[in-house]
């Protein structure tokens, strides 16, 4: 049986051109199908360290570091909460409530080579990234939109394409779907399944001229991703540094509330950053250089990650709320890991359900820790920031934090999270029962 490709990529977005070029690395005849035209700008601008190794791997790092994007030595989390609460219950507190700030240099991570991740313009790092898995060999073919795969024939796979104004026809031994957010297989198979908690909304844009250094306390951390929690329930800001002078700034809230408030995007964006006078004040002073643009209705799992001659990965395979910067870092690892598994089946020429049978178990290990960590997060912020400040349990929240996380079951941490947030859930009278959020993921019993 003659096929074009041993695999096709939908999607040239981080998780595709990574697949691509593990693959072309490997020897394989792969295409990339991408249905923009690069440079496009993208939303998910702040890395964790965990894409180091897979940029190492790929050997796409040096053209990076040339690239001169912002380090990221670190991440803080600031709060108003401090405004809530009565001097003597602050008195209890060992740190400033709902405030915190971390350093990737303080713990080792296997594989990772640096202190510092980047923050990213994605519209020129995700062009480095596909012209990189080209150069390796890749066939990348931009502007041109699958349309559906048909899996009928036992022995290969047909894509078909959008190319102009025709349809054509690509077939391979197997289908990579990095198609992001529109999750191309994911949908024309009905295996997607919205979240049942977390339901939230983004709006955002970049502005020049933000004084970072009005909302770091201190010097060394103005380049830091920061977190500012805002005084109203399940709601945050961004601030993420794009240049030297440019800043994303990003709100995100539950979308109930943007329908309730019934304002327009500018409007909605400048009430909520208001609530937080220190923030307001010094982006107040800069110029706005790109227009808001909206994210929603984000987050969602799939019954299953792959199946007979197809695997999803990155967004396409499951999305999980952005408040720790995971995504970018998932795209990478979910390529790395199901990119293992499809050299392997290359070389049996299995290429049934089955054979990414490893894939599917350490990416889900790796998005349910995520997606534990996220939940308790958002049940009660002020647990996580206790966490961060207590010394037992610092450096592994920062494994976390670095995306250190697809070998465990449940890393430990996570489970004496789980179990300090249902015995505040329990007694009304515990000083933190007032600052529980009001989404409940199931992080007891994860089926999600
Ligand atoms: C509000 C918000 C904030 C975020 N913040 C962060 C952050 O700070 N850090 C972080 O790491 N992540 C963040 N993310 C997540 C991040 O954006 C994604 O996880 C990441 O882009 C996933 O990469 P991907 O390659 O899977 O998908 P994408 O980057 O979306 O790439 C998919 C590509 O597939 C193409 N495509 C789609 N359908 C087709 C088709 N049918 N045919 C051909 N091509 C197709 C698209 O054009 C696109 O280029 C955020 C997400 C949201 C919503």
């Amino acid at each position: 049986m003659t096929v074009d490709y041993d695999v096709v990529i939908i999607g040239g977005g981080p998780a595709g051109s990574s697949a691509a070029a593990y693959l072309a690395k490997a020897g394989l005849k792969v295409a990339v199908f991408e249905g923009e035209n690069f440079p496009r700008p993208h939303v998910g601008e702040s890395l964790v360290p965990a894409t180091t190794r897979v940029l190492l791997e790929t050997g796409v790092m040096d053209k990076i570091e040339e690239a001169g994007f912002p380090r990221k030595y670190g991440a803080a989390w600031t709060s108003s909460q401090m405004l809530n609460v009565t001097a003597a219950q602050a008195s209890k507190f060992t740190h400033e409530l709902g405030t915190a700030d971390i350093l990737f240099s303080e713990r080792d991570q296997p594989g990772v080579d640096r202190n510092y991740t980047f923050h990213v313009d994605r519209s020129k790092f995700d062009l480095i990234l596909l012209k990189h898995a080209e150069s390796l060999g890749a066939k990348v073919f931009q502007g041109i939109r699958a349309l559906r795969a048909d899996f009928e024939d036992p022995e290969k796979v047909t894509l078909t394409c959008r190319v102009g104004s025709s349809e054509v026809d690509i077939t391979a031994k197997m289908i990579v779907d990095g198609s992001g957010r529109q999750t191309m297989l994911g949908r024309q198979l009905g295996i997607k399944e919205a979240d049942p908690v977390f339901n939230q909304y983004a709006i955002h844009a970049w502005f020049e001229g933000l004084d970072r250094s009005a909302v770091a306390n201190s010097p060394e951390k103005v380049d830091y991703i920061y977190v500012h929690f805002l005084p109203i329930s399940d709601t945050w800001v961004w601030q993420i540094p794009i240049t030297d002078t440019v800043t994303s700034i990003g709100v995100v809230t539950q979308k109930h509330q943007f329908a309730e408030a019934n304002m327009d995007r500018e409007k909605f964006f400048w009430k909520f950053v208001e609530s937080r006078p220190d923030l307001a004040e010094a982006l107040k002073k800069t110029e706005q250089v790109t227009d808001f643009k909206v994210e929603g209705d984000y987050s969602y799992a799939m019954r299953q990650i792959c199946g007979d001659r197809y695997v999803l990965i990155g967004d396409a395979a499951r999305f999980v709320d952005p408040i720790f910067s995971s995504g970018v870092s998932v795209a990478l690892n979910s390529a790395r890991l199901a990119c293992h598994d499809i050299v392997a089946a290359a070389e049996t020429g299995d290429f049934s359900r089955a054979a990414f049978a490893r894939y599917e178990k350490t990416i889900r290990n790796g998005t349910r820790n995520w997606y534990e960590f996220i939940s308790v997060y958002y049940r009660l912020n002020i647990l996580f920031t206790t966490f961060v400040a207590d010394p037992r349990y610092r450096l592994d929240i920062i494994r976390l934090l670095q995306g250190d996380l697809y070998d465990d079951e449940e890393p430990e941490v996570l489970r004496i999270m789980r179990e300090t947030v249902t015995a505040v859930e329990e007694d009304p009278s515990h000083l933190w029962h007032p600052y529980l959020g009001t989404l409940r993921a199931p992080v007891m019993a994860p089926s999600f």
